[in-house]
């Protein structure tokens, strides 16, 4: 595909709880970049799944109801707000159920045929930090920067634990932990654009890291590979 704007491309994949947003969106920040969260997207679909009742994991009704969604990410001021058929979902696709709705629904060839253009199109027209776990292999291949973020089981689902509980939503390590290793297996295993490192990805282990700690790393690693100054 043609690249119009000859724009930066950042790519940040890996498993579900490893800080990649967290990562990406404060290094968009210091890039000035737009930060593009491709796990809220298919999210999004996951919660069209349960609205209407649909298993998740029934390809050919979650097929059939992608002809009847309109899914889209708006950014204002840093910020990705996704909308579903025009109405604004905010926290609601953060719910722990969603998240095995959306990883079930991602492993549906339609699903990410439906998304492909869609997050192609906005690394097209901006300078973005995306992250997922497709982006450096399949998405954008192209990627000038492609970083492989991950920690161990244990740390993200501790991690993930404290996030809920500061968003006052029920937390159970154990079961968190539990169905991180179902979606690490899932995502790893599914046939269609499997979780996996591009070849010529970066690998950063950031176990043990405060969130401050990786993003020193991640700058560092961005102005040896790329020379861009911080803004
Ligand atoms: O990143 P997040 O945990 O929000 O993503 C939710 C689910 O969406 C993941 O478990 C994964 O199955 C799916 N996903 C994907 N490809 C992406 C981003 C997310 O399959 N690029």
């Amino acid at each position: 595909m043609k690249d119009k704007k000859n724009t930066f491309k950042i790519a940040i994949d890996g498993p579900g709880g490893a800080g990649k947003s967290t990562l990406a969106k404060a290094l968009a920040k210091k890039l000035g970049f737009a930060y593009v969260d491709t796990g809220a997207i298919y999210r999004t679909v996951g919660f069209a799944a349960r609205a209407r009742g649909i298993a998740p994991d029934d390809a050919p009704a979650v097929s059939a109801m992608l002809k009847d969604i309109k899914v889209e990410a708006r950014f204002e001021g840093g910020r990705q707000d996704m909308y579903l058929d025009g109405e604004f979902l905010g926290d609601r696709i953060r719910e722990h159920e969603i998240s095995h709705y959306a990883s079930a629904v991602s492993a549906i060839p339609a699903v990410r045929e439906y998304l492909f253009d869609m997050q192609r199109s906005i690394a097209d027209e901006n300078n973005v930090i995306m992250d997922g776990r497709d982006i450096g292999t399949v998405i954008l291949p192209d990627a000038q920067l492609k970083i492989f973020l991950t920690a161990t089981a244990e740390e993200r689902a501790e991690r993930r634990t404290r996030e809920l509980e500061e968003k006052g939503q029920p937390a159970d390590y154990v079961q968190i932990l539990a169905d991180i290793k179902e979606r690490d297996e899932r995502d790893s295993s599914r046939a269609i654009a499997p979780l996996k490192a591009a070849d010529d990805a970066i690998l950063f282990n950031n176990s043990g890291y405060t969130p401050e700690q990786s993003l020193a790393e991640a700058l560092q690693i961005v102005k040896d590979r790329l020379g861009i100054p911080e803004v």
